[in-house]
Order: C-alpha cells, then structure tokens, then sequence
C-alpha cells in the first residue's frame, strides 16, 4: 500500500506526511487496544513468575468468542440490527462468568479484555468460575423500555446454546441491571422449559438474586481498604476522596463515613463537593438527586493552611471511568494508599510513578471483586434453592476479602513487586495450575 501512495503522492515531503499519519493512527490503537494492554500485563507476570509458553499460548486469545446480529423491530416499525459479542476468555478453574455490556462504545477487543480481567478476578478471590464478558453495541438511553427488553431476550436467543449455570453464567455491567437479567432469565428459562435461576446472577430478589449484591462492590473494596490501612497503620482519621458518585463510589462513600473516616471531597463528571471538616454523605446524596451532580454543593477546599483536595488525601478511590489517574495526576498525588474500585483507573505509565512513589494501590481485580463474588453467593444459593441472611453473605464476602488480599500480600513480598504484580502472579498460578491438573498444556 506505501508503495502505491509512493507512485500517487509527488513530493517526498507528501509521502512522509501520509506515513507519519498512518504509523500514528496504527500506535494510537495499538495504546488505546485493551487487549494489548492484556497481553502486555502477561509480559510484565512474565518477568516475575514462569509461565510456560504452552500455557502463555492459550493466553493469547479467549477460548471462545461469538458474534451475533440482534434484529429488533423498533418503535417506528423499522427493525434495526443490533450487534453483540460474547468473549467466553478461559473455564479452567469453572464455568464462565461475566457480565453484559450495552453501551454504543463496546468493542470486540474491549469484550476480549474485560473478559480475560475476569478470569484473573474470580482466580484471586479462589472462587470456582473462568471468566467472561459480554456486550452490546446500543445506547439504552435513547431507546423505550419495550425495545430494551427485546434486545435484551433477542442476545439470549442468539447465544443460548454456549450459556447455561454449568457453563457460562452472565450479570449485569455498564447500562444494565437486575431488569435486564430478569428479562434475560426469563428467556433462557422458556428455551430450556425448566426453571434455571443460577444462569444468571444480579437478578432481583423477587427472581431469586441475593441479598447485599447491590452495595456488594463497594462492600468488598471496603474490607479491602481495610487491610490496606492496617498495613500501613492508618486509622480512621485518615482523609478519603472519591472519584466518581454512581453506584460504586455512593455506596462506598456510605460505607466509609458509617465506619469514622472523614471524606473530605468527591466528584463526579461535572464537578466536586469539598469540605475539609468531612462531608455529610446523605445530604451530598440528597443534593446530587436534586441538581443532578454534587458541583457546588460545598467548597471548603483549605482549612488553617492543610488542603484536601483529590491529590492532598491520605486515601483516594478511583470510583468513575477508566484513565482517570495519569502520568500528571499521579506526580500530584500524596495518598498513602489508592483503591481501585473502578477496572482499570490508573494508566500504565502513572502506575510507574506511583510506585516510585511508594503509594499502596489496591489493584481493581481484588478491590472490585466483591460484586463477582456475591454474584457467585447467588448462585450457591439458587443451587440449593435456600437462601441466606444478609449478615451470613456480608460475613462470607469478608472471609473472602480479607483472606484474597493476605495471599496477594505474600506474593507482593515474595516476589519484591507491587500489590498489582501480586495479584496478577497468584491469579496465573492460579488459572494455570487448574489447566495443568485438566491436561490442556
Ligand atoms: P456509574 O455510571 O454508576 O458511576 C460512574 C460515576 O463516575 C458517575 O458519578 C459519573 O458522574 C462519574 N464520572 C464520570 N466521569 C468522571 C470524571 N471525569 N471525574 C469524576 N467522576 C466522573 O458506574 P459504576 O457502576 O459506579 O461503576 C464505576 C466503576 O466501577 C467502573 O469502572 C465499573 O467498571 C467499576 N465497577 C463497578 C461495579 C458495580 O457493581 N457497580 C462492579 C465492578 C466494577
């Protein structure tokens, strides 16, 4: 192709223009492609534990993947072709688990990745699932509920055959919820003409999901912070600030002021709320739902001299998108310790500084693991068609917790490496180990 455009373009100087701007959008995708960045973190695992290359090859890709097409007929009459992915990453250790994406920016490699994530997850807490992810490409918000539901019972159809509570258990991600996974099982139930609850998790409870599952993210990153703060001796009055105010960071937030610590700023996509003597979580709630963001609900940003703004406190917790931490924000930064409650919030090369930095990050595959793990309670629970009490799961959820970040304590100290590094080596010894014991490599 260069050569072509060498015959078409007369000046070199067109030539080298026309190659400067094919080589920058082929690097700039290679950066923004999550899937590299899976492949990339392997290399780096690589460099502190021995992966074989048997088992490094079946890394290198998911073990399936489905396409499909999701005709729904719209509300003007029209149908429209929706398309979907499933990214089915690796069922060594169990069946498939993952949740389903609809948002307009799904893409395959970012299914693949998610998908891969969720292996890593579901090994570090030792809960007997693989991982996957699915997802959608629509905007839910601009379409009616009626239309919502038949793309949503439409995906089943299309994959029914590879799901199944022994081989590939969804929930709900980014722009669905236990609705959604209500239609969903419904769905898969009238295909198979049998009641079958445990094929999907984040349900309602009236379908048969779990008490605690809706704070269950937040819950888990909690216990983690926990640990976290023993370990560097912190106590309650350390100052937080939270990144984000959706589902994550609110329930977060609730939980952290219940327990003494004193929050002193989150923000959400247009704006912060501060208060450097802490905020009161119900009234920044209360304001949110009125205004719509927490943007000027209290600017106290300095008190006799002390700042606490995002980069001036002891804790801060990633809770919005992904990036949100880079190489400029990580040089500003003075927390002890970062949990990671959203995937994947620090960019590489901030990671790097803060390290260098010595800041304690808690990395999302165990900070964020509650809400998997709670999923997997739920199908436990369907299993035995019994069901617990909120204070038994809450229990159990900290058991696991707690017990995941001692062993990825020991892995950070056995190999010298960060707490990420950590959790990464036990999660591929893991994963490997399983693939090992079943003969694949
Ligand atoms: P959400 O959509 O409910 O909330 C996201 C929040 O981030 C919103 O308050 C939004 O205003 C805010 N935000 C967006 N851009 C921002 C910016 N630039 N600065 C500050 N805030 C910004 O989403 P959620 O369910 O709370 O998920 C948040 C993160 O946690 C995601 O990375 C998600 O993958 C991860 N996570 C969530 C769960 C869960 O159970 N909700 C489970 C695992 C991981």
């Amino acid at each position: 192709m260069l050569s072509i455009a060498r015959k078409i373009l007369k000046s070199d100087e067109q030539f080298f223009i026309l190659t400067k701007i094919c080589f920058g959008i082929l690097f700039s995708y290679m950066e923004s492609n999550p899937f590299e960045n899976v492949l990339k973190q392997l290399n780096q695992v690589k460099e502190i534990i021995k992966i074989e290359e048997d088992v490094h090859t079946c890394f290198l890709g998911p073990q399936r993947f489905l396409e499909v097409s999701i005709p729904v007929k719209m509300d003007n009459g029209k149908v429209k072709v929706f398309k979907g992915f499933r990214s089915q990453y690796n069922d060594a250790r169990g069946p498939y688990k993952g949740g389903i994406r609809f948002h307009p920016d799904v893409s395959r490699d970012e299914v693949k990745a998610l998908s891969a994530w969720m292996t890593w997850k579901t090994a570090v807490v030792n809960i007997p699932l693989g991982g996957a992810k699915g997802g959608v490409i629509a905007n839910p918000k601009e379409m009616s509920d009626r239309e919502l539901e038949h793309l949503s019972r439409g995906y089943i159809r299309a994959i029914y055959k590879f799901l199944g509570p022994t081989i590939d258990i969804p929930a709900p991600d980014v722009y669905t919820d236990p609705r959604i996974m209500g239609w969903m099982m419904d769905e898969y139930e009238k295909l198979e003409g049998a009641h079958a609850p445990g094929v999907i998790t984040g349900k309602p409870l009236s379908l048969g999901g779990s008490q605690v599952r809706e704070y269950a993210t937040a819950q888990g990153a909690f216990y983690a912070l926990e640990e976290g703060a023993k370990k560097l001796g912190l106590n309650k009055n350390a100052t937080v600030g939270i990144q984000g105010f959706g589902n994550a960071g609110k329930f977060i937030a609730r939980l952290l002021e219940e327990a003494g610590y004193k929050i002193t700023v989150i923000s959400d996509s247009k704006g912060k709320a501060v208060d450097c003597k802490g905020l009161d979580i119900g009234k920044v709630e209360e304001y949110k739902t009125e205004k719509g963001s927490v943007q000027g609900y209290e600017n106290v940003d300095e008190i006799n001299g002390i700042k606490c703004l995002h980069q001036d406190v002891d804790i801060l917790i990633p809770a919005a998108l992904e990036n949100s931490i880079d190489e400029e924000e990580a040089k500003k930064i003075q927390a002890k310790m970062i949990v990671e409650l959203a995937n994947g919030p620090i960019t590489p090369e901030a990671d790097k500084i803060l390290k260098e930095k010595n800041v304690l990050v808690i990395p999302d595959i165990l900070a964020n693991a509650g809400g998997v793990t709670v999923s997997y309670f739920e199908q436990v629970q369907n299993a035995y068609g019994y069901y617990w009490e909120e204070e038994e799961i809450l229990d159990k959820l900290k058991k696991t917790m707690v017990n995941a970040f001692n062993e990825i304590w020991k892995k950070k100290e056995k190999y010298n490496t960060t707490l990420r590094m950590g959790a990464y080596a036990l999660a591929i010894e893991r994963v490997a180990k399983a693939m090992k014991d079943r003969g694949w490599v």
